[in-house]
């Protein structure tokens, strides 16, 4: 019976776009480009037609803060629509009173993005669409890139899968979703990763 030891947790995860980067589809030409990043900023080109574009990585909160002029209390309201974070002022309601009143919006760097996890089959700072991106019964299945499909289609092939040594709880195979390592459908999505690794 072929025999498989998972990976540290963090091997393939949007961090590897500090190490081996993510590979994505271009938005200009749809050929194959990667996506890296370092301490500052998040890259992508494109490995067809050169497309190049850079993301600050700093992550900013944009609110209103004030005293209120009607009840007289400090609020504080966060401005989530992007459209309107360009603006130096705005009218909000104040959550205490309702009363509406301009403020000047105020801008803090609150943090880096690291791109936590990928969602929708997509990177987390430019939201391109995976290179290697497939689905299975409506839902996305996906690798970053050559290294992260090899790994997958070892693990879901593999007839025994043991967690690697150490003593960290989490391991690479609890990034994937259930429907991914269920028995009955494993063979179905090994077939479908080596068709992705043919791109
Ligand atoms: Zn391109
Ligand atoms: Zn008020």
């Amino acid at each position: 019976m072929s025999r498989v030891v998972d990976k540290p947790y963090f091997t393939h995860s949007a961090y590897s776009a500090f190490t081996t980067g993510i590979q994505v589809k271009c938005p200009k030409c749809h050929g194959a480009g990667v996506v890296t990043a370092d301490d500052d900023n998040a890259y992508f080109r494109c490995l067809s037609c050169g497309h190049r574009m850079t993301q600050d990585r700093t992550v900013y909160r944009y609110d209103v803060h004030n005293q209120c002029k009607n009840c007289g209390r400090y609020y504080r309201v966060d401005i989530e629509d992007e459209a309107k974070q360009h603006y130096s002022v705005l009218h909000v309601t104040c959550p205490y009173c309702g009363a509406t009143m301009p403020g000047a919006v105020h801008k803090t760097a609150e943090a880096f993005s690291y791109g936590a996890e990928i969602q929708g089959g997509k990177d987390p700072w430019f939201g391109l669409e995976l290179w290697f991106l497939t689905s299975f019964q409506g839902k996305p299945v996906w690798a970053l890139n050559r290294e992260h499909l090899a790994y997958l289609i070892g693990y879901l092939s593999a007839g025994l899968r043991e967690k690697p040594p150490g003593r960290a709880k989490m391991t690479q195979a609890d990034h994937l979703p259930v429907f991914m390592k269920t028995a009955k459908n494993r063979e179905r999505i090994v077939k479908l990763l080596k068709k992705l690794q043919e791109k």
